[in-house]
């Protein structure tokens, strides 16, 4: 049985004060069935986790250097957000993936590194507008699912996230049949090369979810919780979608 996983990122977005939102989501998080994690600004890391003192929110960084250490100007190495109090990490967001041309060898070496310091990486894939228009997305998925998580993955250290590019930040959500028939595939994908640790692996969805269409999403098979960009910064939105799932 797989526990459920809401988990908001906050992007580059958030500055103290926005620890209020994180606060008033701890009523809400105090669930029986579902965990409760929180990716904040690398800046925000260790506040968020003073914060979140007394409840169960988990905080997360969304990104980690590969490298333990050394002349890297500006990145964030594993230990530091575990220094920090993070114990998860968001590695190859399709915005990394964009903006800063990880590929996934290179995913797959900072989940890696988020292991090394007892972080669980939330590694995140999909397919863009063009790839699924060309229907290449059950393709793309499972190339980027190979190539971007670890030998070493198991249920413990590894959440999957699957983001259609197209469906982040933009209001277009996929049918519930395209996000089942990925999830489906993504969970026989993971049973094939881990075994019982393939099934124990939460996959989420992620994509334009809000209050609005979580109860229908985590509804479809497969689909063990939500990545949740916009309506994570709110803690009225992401309160309801943490007790839609709880209800699932
Ligand atoms: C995300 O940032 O991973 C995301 C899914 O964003 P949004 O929920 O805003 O689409």
């Amino acid at each position: 049985m797989r526990r459920k996983l809401a988990a908001g990122n906050w992007k580059m977005n958030g500055l103290a004060a926005q620890l209020t939102e994180l606060e008033a989501m701890k009523p809400a998080a105090a669930t029986q069935q579902t965990d409760v994690l929180i990716c904040t600004p690398a800046t925000l890391v260790s506040r968020a986790v003073d914060a979140a003192a007394g409840s169960t929110i988990a905080v997360g960084g969304q990104d980690c250097h590969a490298n333990a250490s050394g002349a890297h100007t500006g990145d964030i190495s594993g230990a530091m957000l575990a220094d920090a109090g993070a114990t998860y990490v968001i590695t190859g967001h399709s915005e990394r993936r964009v903006d800063h041309a990880e590929t996934d060898a290179i995913v797959a070496a900072k989940s890696e590194a988020a292991y090394a310091n007892d972080l669980v990486a939330v590694i995140c894939i999909g397919e863009s507008l063009d790839e699924r228009e060309s229907g290449k997305t059950l393709d793309v998925v499972g190339t980027q699912l190979a190539g971007s998580t670890p030998a070493g993955a198991t249920g413990a250290n590894t959440v999957i996230a699957y983001e259609p590019v197209w469906a982040i930040g933009t209001g277009k959500v996929p049918t519930l049949e395209q996000i089942g028939e990925v999830h489906d595939f993504i969970r026989t994908q993971l049973v094939e090369r881990f075994g019982a640790e393939g099934e124990a692996m939460r996959v989420l969805y992620g994509g334009s979810v809000k209050p609005s269409n979580a109860t229908e999403i985590f509804a479809v098979s497969n689909v063990d919780g939500a990545l949740v960009g916009g309506a994570s910064l709110k803690a009225d939105d992401f309160n309801a979608i943490i007790t839609a799932l709880d209800a699932a």
